[in-house]
């Protein structure tokens, strides 16, 4: 620290994989970076079972254990760690401020945002329940659909993503049903014509997934209810797994008419880089990636934000 507690040259909002990839980099280039844990410690992977695509961990990692390791190494190399949650940032003068909800006020060089996105859920009765057990409920198909071989599935939504998981999901799935809430795909034509040439992926439209079902409470999916909104009848329809595709929120709520996002509310950066529209602000991770979205590629632009943001003091000089 540079004597004064409250001011750090890296100060990194967010404790994914690209938070902690970010950390260890500027720990590691003796940039004493501090992590803002954020409200969802860990992120994303906090909420899924077995990693099996995470390289390194040939036998698969439980994502919280995954976690775990990431700001271990972190913390090893001496970065500072705060279990709160940022209220306001002030990015129109230098150093930039940022507020947090149970800790005061810290001023930083380089920030670098890494607050991730959530997957959009149906917030049914079970739906977190037998989610949060493993038991069949997913967003991620790369993540999970290996998961689910020769079982039959039922992807919610109409978008790319649906169809991109559908399609996916078809190499383990014995079959796919695409249940839409309209009569009309919001996917771009090539995804739509791949999903619907596709022989095992059938379309149930004008339709929503109303309730899951286990047995007798075993928080292992085994159906779900449809409602049909237009005769607004209900069925049970058999399954062995549901993914929720309908779309992703990236945290940026705090990030409003400061920097530039897309109309999605995604942070923009420039080119092959991390850098935002402000100097010295960087963004990585699911903040500023809707396309990827792995816990690879976001560790991946972790360690391109410390790279960058290092480089940048150097160039710009310190407070
Ligand atoms: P979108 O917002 O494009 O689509 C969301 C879909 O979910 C819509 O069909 C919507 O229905 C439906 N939906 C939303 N809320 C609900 C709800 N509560 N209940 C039921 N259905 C609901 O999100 P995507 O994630 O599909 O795509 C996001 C962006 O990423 C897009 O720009 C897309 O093109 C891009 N993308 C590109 C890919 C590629 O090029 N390979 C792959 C994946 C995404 P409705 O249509 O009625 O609004």
């Amino acid at each position: 620290m540079s004597g004064n507690e409250r001011h750090v040259k890296i100060l990194i909002l967010g404790s994914g994989p690209a938070g902690w990839t970010a950390a260890i980099y500027a720990a590691r280039a003796n940039m004493e970076p501090m992590v803002i844990h954020g409200p969802a410690r860990g992120g994303q992977l906090m909420l899924t079972t077995e990693v099996e695509n995470y390289p390194g961990f040939e036998h698969g990692i439980m994502g919280p254990k995954l976690m775990e390791h990431f700001e271990a190494q972190a913390v090893r190399f001496g970065t500072r760690v705060v279990e709160t949650w940022a209220t306001e940032v002030d990015l129109s003068k230098r150093p930039f401020t940022v507020k947090t909800a149970t800790d005061g006020d810290y001023t930083c060089d380089a920030l670098i945002i890494a607050t991730g996105a959530e997957a959009s859920w149906l917030d049914l009765p079970n739906e977190a329940r037998i989610r949060d057990a493993g038991g069949g409920v997913s967003a991620c198909a790369t993540c999970d659909g290996a998961f689910f071989k020769n079982k039959e599935l039922v992807v919610v939504g109409g978008g790319d993503t649906a169809m991109e998981e559908a399609n996916f999901l078809t190499r383990y799935a014995s079959k796919v049903t695409v249940v839409h809430r309209r009569d009309k795909l919001r996917a771009s034509k090539i995804m739509a014509d791949r999903a619907q040439k596709n022989p095992k992926i059938a379309f149930v439209w004008d339709s929503a997934v109303v309730d899951v079902l286990d047995t007798n409470g075993n928080k292992k999916i085994r159906a779900v209810v449809l409602e049909n909104l237009k005769t607004k009848q209900k069925s049970e329809f058999a399954c062995g797994g549901l993914f929720v595709a309908i779309g992703h929120k990236p945290n940026t709520e705090l990030f409003t008419g400061k920097l530039e996002m897309n109309p999605k509310g995604y942070l923009v950066t420039r080119g092959q880089s991390t850098y935002t529209n402000v100097p010295g602000v960087f963004a990585c991770g699911d903040v500023q990636d809707a396309v990827y979205r792995q816990a690879v590629t976001a560790a991946g632009t972790g360690c391109m934000a410390a790279i960058d943001a290092e480089r940048w003091i150097e160039a710009n000089g310190g407070h």
